[in-house]
């Protein structure tokens, strides 16, 4: 690989002799998936870590969402946000459910709460909100609206991992909340993800519909599908999850930095933290109003890619706009105005553990 690319991410990769023992002691084992050694004790670790009360661990970030779904039996309608990964919608419509996407605010990116009451049906069952770029929602008006409706929440927060706000865990608003462990994000197990839950019986659930449903040998409780984590990669989890803080405070570091070199750029907006918020740092998106800055933002988007400093355009185009959903009546630019905005002027700027100073003041140059 070109060692001059500068990309968006960069895994976190703890020291492979350090693993090394981890790998041995699973060949000793001879047990390789279904709620073995290492898996149980990155759930307990995971608790710990995130400070909730229980976790299922599942082999990506995608299979918690439709299990979430399952497990509550939500149908009909569920209100959700166009400004996401892709995953957080097709987990309704592989539940046979019709997303409902609500507008944005416009200074975090998250669904706006004062949008969901007008949206909601006599269809609608629950509200699916995600903590983009891992600000978090207001969890307080959602679940207000949601318990004066009946609805359930379920929270994707795969961007949310280790975000606390006034000292409580983000990831444990809501029913359920689930967190993708996938390469690209703060903490990874390569592929990997988790289903965070609030009781012992629904975390029960939870195990039997990750593992087809079994409850014992002979008794089949669900039609539920297999996402199990494997041993090799719980222990990869234990054993990064030692180096994940120091990962986000190098991030913090990068982040402090951005801002300050772009304070004084006419037509540059970031997102700004929020008060009583411990932020994790995993993404740091700028959104470029042309006019102002006197270039596109896709002309800035390439011109950083010339200079091989790749930038992402997270969450372009829209989910609305993809061809399963684009027929939604929620789908229109009308309904939509901030998250069109926000998807035509975003970049993601590189943001990991790894960038060192050289890498910042390439990136900046770029930008400024
Ligand atoms: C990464 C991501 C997912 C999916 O996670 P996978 O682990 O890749 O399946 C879901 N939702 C959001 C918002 C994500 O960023």
């Amino acid at each position: 690989m070109n060692n001059n690319i500068i990309t968006v991410t960069s895994p976190l990769l703890p020291p492979l002799e350090e693993f090394i023992p981890y790998l041995q002691d699973i060949w000793n084992r001879k047990w390789l998936t279904n709620n073995g050694y290492y898996h149980q004790k990155l759930e307990n670790a995971l608790c710990e870590y995130l400070n909730v009360p229980f976790i299922s661990l599942f082999t990506n970030g995608t299979l918690p969402l439709i299990c979430a779904l399952q497990a509550m039996r939500i149908s009909g309608e569920v209100i959700t946000t166009p400004y996401s990964f892709v995953a957080t919608t097709h987990a309704l419509w592989w539940n046979g459910i019709k997303p409902v996407f609500v507008d944005v605010d416009i200074s975090t990116g998250n669904l706006d709460p004062e949008k969901i009451e007008a949206a909601i049906t006599p269809k609608t069952t629950a509200i699916m909100p995600v903590h983009v770029y891992g600000n978090p929602c207001d969890t307080k008006r959602i679940q207000e609206i949601a318990e004066k409706y009946g609805l359930k929440v379920i929270y994707d927060a795969a961007h949310a991992f280790g975000v606390e706000q006034d000292d409580v865990s983000v990831i444990s608003a809501g029913d359920m909340a689930t967190l993708s462990f996938h390469a690209t994000k703060v903490f990874n197990t390569i592929e990997g993800g988790a289903l965070v839950c609030h009781d012992k019986e629904t975390k029960q659930r939870i195990d039997y519909l990750k593992n087809f449903g079994f409850a014992d040998e002979v008794t089949v409780v669900a039609p539920g599908i297999n996402g199990k984590m494997d041993e090799i990669r719980s222990a990869y989890g234990l054993l990064s999850l030692k180096y994940v803080d120091e990962a986000i405070e190098k991030r913090h570091q990068i982040a402090i930095k951005y801002r300050e070199a772009m304070k004084n750029t006419n037509g540059i907006r970031c997102l700004n933290d929020i008060s009583g918020v411990k932020h994790n740092y995993s993404y740091f998106p700028i959104f470029i109003n042309e006019k102002e800055y006197g270039m596109s933002r896709d002309a800035l988007y390439n011109k950083m890619k010339s200079a091989e400093v790749y930038g992402r355009r997270y969450f372009y185009p829209l989910i609305s706009t993809f061809s399963t959903y684009r027929g939604l009546d929620s789908s229109s630019r009308a309904n939509l105005p901030n998250a069109y905005k926000m998807a035509e002027e975003v970049i993601c700027l590189p943001m990991h553990h790894a960038l060192n100073e050289n890498d910042l003041v390439r990136i900046i140059d770029c930008i400024i």
